[in-house]
């Protein structure tokens, strides 16, 4: 059975499991949480071996022949004239200036002086802090990622999800993106199907394709995928009618999910969590927008329900991940910097059992060996040195504040200007996406058009109007399905207030067109 969920660990508690755990030396690969955490941890179980999943191509890696010797490097006074490492004292960069906000100072006008300048370079290596500078992140690393920002990530997951099983690893990757692709790659064979929410993450579809693998939907409501409909599909899943094994791979996005905005609740993960220990399934928990959840939308009128301030209390109003009660380790956790940070730093993480972090990490070695070592140590720089844990929850706590806003900015806008006997939708809790359902049988010629005709008829009639939403077949799972109801996708993540209403007003007067209304 699921885990009894603890309450998280605070940025103290994860400081004194670090300070009893030693200095921390840098090196090579070597921080993994299992030998980092091991004399200070719980006792926790073992996770299960999943050697009956993975693929031939993911059981033939070997570890990288030259990147093995670098462990070599560790001992004293050890002369390397074994690795192809050039010189850093060739590299033309001396040292990076990078200019920081203040912490929640997202409304309020951010003047170029009131932000800080963050040193990166050789002479900054303070006395006591990581010595992860330009020389060495610029270099070669390991397919682990470095050292220092794998330490971070993973005092970080310790502190949000905190894993009730022993041999819980982090391994960074090159976004969601990349972790995605190398998951898929582990596991899967030609033919395979995948699940997924009805509606998903395109790239999540169009990763599988190309390797011979299909997504099949399985319905959702607003607080995402029904337990009972994926049970049921694997229940009754009959080989030879589908001409593919019964799948065990689960891909969902359990917090504001792209498209549909849904958000689990703590109870629909342990029924999920609970068919997948049933049917034993991996689940790949994407969880780009797990920290932008937000305070329920109280309607305009009603007084908004204050957002925990403190980060305690803030932690605690996260819904609990599928990693946090994932007794098994058949969850794989993918996390990214993307939607909190930047996109364009590319560095994610997956967080997952030893053994299929090792996998991942032979894959990196011969792939994108670990993300750029400028993305490295700048976000090292932020995270550890300049913000810390503690910084970083201030950091998200107001984000999640930001986003609360915008979203309240669109729903008001929605409401004003979208043709209530048409349009309808469930205010979104957490991400970026608003769900909007368009009541596709009030079209005049519904029936003598299919579905898909008049979404497209929707979507041109609403770029005449010069605003652009996403029309919902674009995100469904399975290519062919034939969905009986019409959605379109808007998000909320960048728009000016001003820009989103108006959007929203010559989204209305499209489907006013289109619905002669
Ligand atoms: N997963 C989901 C559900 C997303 O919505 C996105 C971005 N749209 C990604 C992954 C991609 O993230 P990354 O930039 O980390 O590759």
């Amino acid at each position: 059975t699921a885990a009894t969920i603890p309450d998280p660990l605070t940025c103290d508690d994860v400081a004194a499991r670090r300070s009893k755990s030693g200095p921390f030396k840098g090196g090579v690969a070597a921080s993994t949480s299992s030998e980092f955490f091991k004399s200070t941890a719980t006792w926790k179980p073992m996770s299960k071996k999943w050697d009956h999943r993975l693929n031939g191509e993911s059981k033939s890696r070997q570890a990288s022949t030259l990147k093995n010797a670098a462990t070599y490097l560790s001992i004293p006074g050890m002369i390397s004239l074994g690795g192809g490492l050039p010189s850093s004292s060739y590299f033309p960069f001396q040292y990076i200036d990078v200019k920081i906000p203040s912490i929640g100072k997202f409304s309020e006008a951010e003047t170029l002086e009131s932000g800080k300048v963050m040193h990166i370079g050789k002479h900054d290596v303070k006395e006591g802090k990581s010595a992860f500078d330009l020389s060495i992140s610029l270099n070669y690393g390991q397919g682990t990622g470095s050292a220092q920002i794998l330490r971070w990530i993973t005092e970080h997951t310790e502190i949000v999800h905190d894993p009730p099983y022993q041999d819980w690893q982090c391994v960074t990757s090159v976004g969601s993106t990349s972790a995605l692709d190398m998951i898929y790659r582990m596991f899967l064979n030609r033919g395979d199907f995948i699940i997924s929410e009805e509606y998903t993450f395109t790239s999540a579809v169009e990763t599988a394709l190309p390797l011979g693998c299909k997504m099949i939907g399985v319905k959702l409501d607003a607080e995402g995928m029904l337990p009972e409909a994926l049970d049921e599909l694997l229940e009754n899943w009959d080989e030879g009618a589908q001409g593919a094994p019964k799948p065990f791979l689960l891909y969902t996005v359990p917090s504001g999910q792209n498209p549909t905005g849904a958000t689990m609740s703590t109870e629909r993960r342990e029924e999920i969590y609970k068919v997948a220990q049933k049917h034993d399934l991996i689940i790949i928990e994407d969880e780009p927008y797990y920290f932008l959840q937000m305070q329920p939308y109280t309607g305009r009128d009603a007084p908004a329900v204050p957002l925990p301030k403190n980060r305690e209390e803030f932690l605690k109003s996260l819904v609990p991940s599928l990693l946090r009660m994932d007794v098994d380790g058949r969850v794989i956790r993918v996390d990214s910097f993307s939607k909190v940070l930047a996109p364009g730093s590319r560095v994610g993480w997956i967080t997952a059992t030893a053994q299929i972090c090792e996998r991942m990490i032979r894959h990196n070695e011969v792939s994108v060996q670990n993300p750029s070592g400028f993305a490295q140590v700048i976000l090292h720089k932020l995270l550890d040195e300049e913000w810390g844990h503690a910084g970083y929850l201030d950091w998200l706590i107001n984000l999640r504040a930001e986003y609360t806003q915008r979203r309240d900015v669109l729903l008001h806008a929605c409401e004003d200007y979208l043709p209530a006997e048409i349009a309808s939708w469930t205010p979104p809790a957490a991400g970026m996406f608003h769900w909007i359902k368009i009541a596709v049988e009030k079209h005049p010629d519904f029936g003598a058009k299919s579905i898909r005709t008049i979404e497209n008829e929707l979507f041109l009639a609403a770029v005449a109007e010069n605003v652009l939403v996403s029309p919902g077949s674009w995100f469904s799972a399975d290519k062919d399905a034939k969905h009986d109801e019409m959605f379109f996708r808007a998000t909320f993540a960048a728009a000016e207030n001003a820009a989103m209403t108006e959007a929203i007003k010559r989204f209305g007067a499209a489907i006013r067109k289109v619905f002669k209304l």
